[in-house]
């Protein structure tokens, strides 16, 4: 184990590009489930029924009915010591970026700044019809089916299932993997794609692949050169610890 710090600190510490990418796994220590564990939200809301695009237009006012619960969820939750690592790392000069999955700004609220958010950020809505964007507010989380001023639907700023990733997000996101020297995979179980691509990518350049996880995934059989098995709560900073001591 220790050993294993070691050279995921020394992959860092000598790298000219350490870039992160999180999963729903860095969260759950905030209080937020991610989908595919036992008690995950797909066990209360089944994505064929919530989680498409298609399903949020033939019936808007069901999937915000989830984000509405979601939200308040959210809006309980702090950053935990995972996600300060991280910030940590990038303060000290040894994070270029992280790319994430989430959807719940904890990234942010740590105190990370350069965060590429891949599926959105349900904190914004967005029109379908003119594309404007806005902060959530609680006008829009009071009615059933909220509207933009043009009359189109608001949908939250999230990336469903049948939906493209943000171009913007996606090229960023595509740079830092070809760039990058080390990469840390945090809390994902690499079955959401594009996004799983992006540390193959990353690999197949070259990239030293760290992976912080509670169980192996299809990374750690394919990509991974260390894997830190646990809680990213914990070894998050245990890595931060050993990569700034
Ligand atoms: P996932 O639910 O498919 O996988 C979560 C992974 O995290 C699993 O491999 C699990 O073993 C691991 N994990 C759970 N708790 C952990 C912990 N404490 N420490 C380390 N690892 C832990 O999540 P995913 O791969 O991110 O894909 C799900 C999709 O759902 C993503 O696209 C994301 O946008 C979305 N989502 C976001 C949030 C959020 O914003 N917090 C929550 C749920 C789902
Ligand atoms: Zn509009």
């Amino acid at each position: 184990m220790t050993n294993d710090y070691t050279r995921a600190a020394d992959a860092i510490r000598s790298a000219g590009t350490v870039v992160a990418s999180t999963g729903a796994g860095i969260s759950t220590e905030s209080g937020i489930p991610d989908f595919r564990s036992e008690g995950g939200i797909w066990e209360t809301y089944p994505p064929e029924e919530y989680a498409s695009i298609e399903a949020f237009t033939a019936d808007p006012a069901k999937v915000w009915g989830m984000w509405r619960e979601l939200g308040q969820q959210f809006d309980g939750c702090k950053p935990n010591p995972g996600h300060a690592a991280l910030a940590q790392l990038e303060e000290a000069g040894h994070l270029a970026a992280i790319i994430t999955q989430n959807v719940d700004n904890l990234h942010q609220e740590a105190g990370s700044r350069t965060v590429i958010e891949y599926h959105g950020n349900s904190r914004h809505v967005r029109c379908m019809t003119c594309g404007h964007t806005q902060p959530i507010n609680p006008e829009i989380y009071a009615s059933g089916t909220p509207f933009c001023v043009c009359g189109g639907v608001f949908k939250p700023d999230v990336v469903m299932f049948g939906e493209m990733i943000p171009p913007k997000a996606m090229l960023q996101a595509e740079a830092y993997a070809r760039s990058a020297d080390t990469v840390i995979i945090v809390g994902t179980s690499a079955q959401v794609y594009p996004a799983a691509e992006l540390p193959y990518t990353a690999k197949k350049r070259g990239a030293f692949i760290i992976e912080a996880n509670i169980e192996e995934t299809d990374f750690t059989r394919d990509i991974t050169d260390v894997f830190l098995q646990g809680k990213a709560g914990e070894t998050l900073p245990n890595l931060a610890e050993a990569v700034l001591k």
